[in-house]
């Protein structure tokens, strides 16, 4: 080799990329090139004396036999290790460590000595990581429940996770390979089409829903995001999506959402409102229902605990608030029933339930509640007493009579006259009567309520039923007239013993209304379709705003200027119904002291 040569390898030994040091036989290193300086941030003066026979490192990450053999004459590429140069040339500071790839070989002479060794690295660090972060990726990308999918420019899918074979039932192999489209919906290719069009220019997709198809053909609620893939220059080569099954989720929303709409349903029908009061705060929201129930205007009522307050029946709010600082101090829910006043005055019951939540330290923090109109309720439970009370005091009336007979003929029995027993007898019956009156009543009425009033229906002549009667009635009282006039001659279908309970009534009531006597008049009236009778008596009457409520039951017309009747408010009652039942109908024409003509109608067929 010439100088020039020498010149010229040297140069080459310096300025090639590859690090690279030369050691002699015995190990000792006899040169480095800048390669070599640059990779281990060291000057060859600090490895001067480094000898790689010697380097204990080797030995332990078991790298020594390699470089044996290269000093034994053979070419050996090293195993890529992770090496700590800071350890090795003991410098402070440099990067920690670097992967490295090495080969060493021998430098033979004529005769076959090895004469040098020369031990070249490539820094493989970044290349080992870019590739460790792949897997790491890959990794994530096969673990994760998320479906991702990648595919190129042309809609062909290049790559599909773990997840997406799950989720769409297709293989990696089936659907690596294939279009895209194999997952779309017919109606959704267009919408595709457009996606993966915005996607080529770039444009990232966020999290939409959109329906897929499986293998099966099944269908299913996705959450998809799509990004596009560039390549190093930019160009987007492709486009990943990642979806998530939501038809659970969205069969979970839509249950939930039933499950309110509900409990909303359920809470209109039962009339329910509901208040939320933060007691903290004091503040008070009602639903809608709540406004209606105490008759406010929702637009203008500022709801507050105090202006609630205010609506409550002056009477009921101290039991109230006892209610509420009861159930606030104690452990206990809210139950109470009391009275409002509506802004318009009118009195309403409510009946109130709430649950209280405690904050850590137990203190009350908010009440959440139920509320109930129970006016109606109230009013029934009100007309149930009155009705017990009055059918007692009705029932007593007549039995205390039939004793008081019962003890005057047993005083008679031995030696009185025969004229007053049989008066005390008479009586007797009578009472005896109207208890049993009074008994029928009331099981006509929970046979009507109960839907179990049946009817007899037979052909006889209207006619001979309100001549008996009349004489029936007739037979009771002295001071009236009761007579027939006008009459049609007229046979019907219908149920001779309830009709005739009808007549009695509407007699019996002409009777009873009309204390000062006179006439009684019964007209029958045939037309096309019907026929009417019509009772009128000449008694005290009835003022028009009373016509339609004395046919509810338990109705009776007070007047406290007029002395008050026997009775229990349910023949009228029941008279309609019997009519109604057979599909006629009852009416009245009367004013106050004008008398009263109560009119009922059946038809003929
Ligand atoms: P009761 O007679 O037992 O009270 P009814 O149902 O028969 O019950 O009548 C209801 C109410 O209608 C009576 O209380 C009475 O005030 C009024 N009424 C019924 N018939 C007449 C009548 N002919 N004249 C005046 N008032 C009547």
């Amino acid at each position: 080799m010439n100088s020039e040569e020498v010149l010229l390898f040297k140069t080459i030994f310096e300025q090639t990329p590859v690090s690279t040091q030369i050691f002699s036989p015995s190990g000792d290193t006899v040169m480095v090139n800048q390669a070599w300086e640059k990779l281990w941030k060291a000057p060859f003066s600090l490895v001067k004396s480094y000898n790689i026979l010697k380097d204990k490192q080797l030995v332990e990450t078991g790298t020594m036999p390699y470089i044996k053999k290269a000093f034994k004459g053979e070419v050996v590429t090293l195993p890529e290790i992770k090496y700590d140069p800071s350890l090795t040339v003991n410098i402070p500071g440099v990067v920690p460590y670097r992967w490295l790839s090495a080969k060493m070989y021998p430098i033979k002479n004529n005769i076959g000595e090895v004469t040098h060794v020369v031990l070249q690295h490539e820094d493989v660090t970044e290349k080992r990581e870019s590739e460790e972060g792949r897997n790491r990726l890959a990794a994530i990308v096969e673990s994760t429940q998320d479906a991702v999918i990648s595919i190129n420019n042309d809609g062909i899918i290049t790559s599909w996770n773990k997840a997406a074979q799950q989720m769409y039932g297709y293989k990696a192999t089936e659907a690596i390979g294939n279009s895209i489209y194999i997952l779309i919906p017919d109606n959704l290719v267009k919408e595709e089409e457009q996606l993966l069009k915005s996607v080529r220019e770039g444009k990232k997709l966020n999290i939409y829903e959109t329906i897929r198809v499986k293998k099966n053909g099944e269908h299913i609620l996705i959450s998809l995001s799509i990004s596009p893939i560039k390549d190093g220059h930019g160009k987007v080569i492709g486009a990943s999506k990642i979806a998530r099954d939501i038809t659970a989720q969205k069969v979970y929303e839509k249950s939930i959402k039933e499950s309110e709409e509900r409990l909303r349903v359920a809470l209109n029908a039962g009339q329910i409102g509901v208040w939320d009061w933060d007691i903290n705060l004091n503040e008070l929201k009602w639903t809608d229902k709540v406004y209606e129930i105490h008759d406010v205007d929702q637009k203008k009522f500022n709801v507050t605990y105090d202006t609630f307050k205010e609506l409550i029946h002056p009477d009921d709010r101290d039991y109230t608030k006892k209610k509420i600082t009861e159930a606030l101090s104690g452990n206990e829910d809210f139950s109470a029933e009391f009275r409002i006043i509506t802004p318009k005055g009118k009195v309403k019951w409510v009946a109130t339930k709430a649950v209280i939540t405690y904050d850590p330290t137990n203190k009350p923090q908010r009440m959440l509640g139920a509320t109930l109109d129970i006016t109606q309720q109230k009013q029934l439970e009100q007309d149930k007493s009155d009705f017990l009370s009055m059918a007692s005091h009705e029932l007593k009336t007549p039995l205390t009579s039939l004793k008081m007979f019962i003890d005057l003929l047993f005083r008679e029995l031995d030696n009185g006259d025969q004229e007053k027993k049989k008066y005390f007898a008479k009586r007797i019956m009578d009472q005896a009567s109207r208890l049993t009156e009074l008994t029928n009543d009331l099981l006509d009425v929970s046979r009507i309520e109960t839907g179990k009033l049946s009817l007899n229906i037979e052909k006889f002549s209207i006619n001979e039923l309100i001549e008996d009667t009349v004489e029936g009635i007739q037979a009771t009282t002295k001071k009236h007239k009761i007579i027939i006039k006008n009459s049609d001659k007229v046979e019907v279908n219908a149920d001779r013993y309830r009709i005739y309970q009808v007549l009695v009534n509407l007699l019996t009531n002409a009777v009873k209304y009309s204390p000062n006597g006179k006439l009684i008049t019964i007209e029958i009236k045939k037309d096309e379709s019907n026929v009417v009778v019509s009772v009128k008596d000449n008694g005290r009457g009835i003022a028009k705003e009373q016509h339609k409520r004395i046919f509810e039951r338990l109705y009776q017309v007070t007047d406290p200027e007029e002395k008050t009747f026997p009775g229990l408010g349910l023949g009228l009652f029941i008279s309609k119904e019997i009519v109604a039942r057979h599909n006629g109908s009852i009416w009245l024409k009367s004013a106050k002291g004008k008398g009263a003509t109560f009119y009922f109608s059946l038809p003929l067929t």
